[in-house]
């Protein structure tokens, strides 16, 4: 058996883009019954937005090959803090993901302060989240990029919201997502794989590639996003393997490729 966990943007798409090959690589692995799910950091939208977004980029995916930041910290949450209450800075696909977990939106004394990605942010809410992190309620990030690529350009991330909190309290934030290796395993789980079985595809050193290296599965680069082969030299770890674009994928053999040789 073999999988993958693919990071979407810079791998799948820029923007509103779909990447060169990308939809026949999916194609290919849905023909194979190969299990696959994207891997995501941004926990905006969940995973039912996401299908649809993809279904309109021309790309046929069910909502069940998803799992976010916003699963991931979802799923780390409940389980080292049952029945726990979280103040949430975060759009739908967080909001969503805590309430399916049994975390509920609490703006009275809340366990945790939960930042994710996406608008929402005021100075009302950061005033709220500094006074209850100060109370005792523990800062949590989704994902600690501290930006996000759109198609108008850059915009501040969970990480540099975070950043904020952290200034004006003076505590450090926990931080789920890439390259938490939490998002990995849990990931690889959904796969019903194990860990030689696994491969990762994404396109960031300091998450994608970082995480599964130290999870153990492979780990292959991409150069369509944000890594040039020159930025390599500067890690201590290395991917698996370095590709133009996750079309050089479409012409290896079905056996290296498929699930089922
Ligand atoms: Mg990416």
């Amino acid at each position: 058996m073999k999988g993958y966990l693919i990071d979407m943007d810079g791998v799948i798409y820029h923007g509103s883009r779909l990447i060169a090959g990308a939809e026949e690589f999916i194609r290919r692995l849905q023909a194979s019954n190969t299990p696959f799910l994207f891997l995501t950091n941004n926990s905006e939208r969940s995973a039912k937005d996401l299908a649809i977004k993809l279904g309109h980029l021309g790309m046929n995916v069910s909502w069940k090959n998803f799992y976010t930041a916003a699963h991931c910290t979802a799923d780390f949450l409940v389980r080292q803090r049952p029945r726990c209450s979280a103040y949430v800075i975060g759009e739908g696909g967080l909001l969503l993901a805590l309430q399916e977990h049994g975390i509920a939106f609490d703006a009275i004394r809340p366990d945790f302060v939960v930042v994710g990605e996406g608008r929402t942010i005021n100075f009302e809410m950061a005033e709220k989240a500094v006074r209850f992190i100060q109370q005792g309620a523990v800062l949590v990030g989704t994902n600690p990029d501290t930006w996000c690529p759109t198609d108008s350009g850059p915009r501040p991330g969970t990480g540099a919201l975070v950043a904020l909190l952290e200034a004006a309290t003076g505590k450090k934030a926990y931080y789920l997502g890439k390259p938490n290796p939490f998002m990995f395993l849990m990931a690889r789980q959904k796969l019903g794989l194990h860990t030689h079985e696994t491969i990762m595809i994404g396109d960031t050193m300091d998450t994608d590639i970082k995480g599964a290296v130290e999870i153990g599965i492979q780990a292959y680069l991409v150069l369509t996003g944000s890594t040039s082969p020159d930025d390599l030299p500067d890690y201590a770890y290395s991917p698996t393997r370095v590709l133009g674009s996750i079309a050089d994928l479409n012409s290896e053999s079905g056996s290296t490729l498929m699930a089922t040789a």
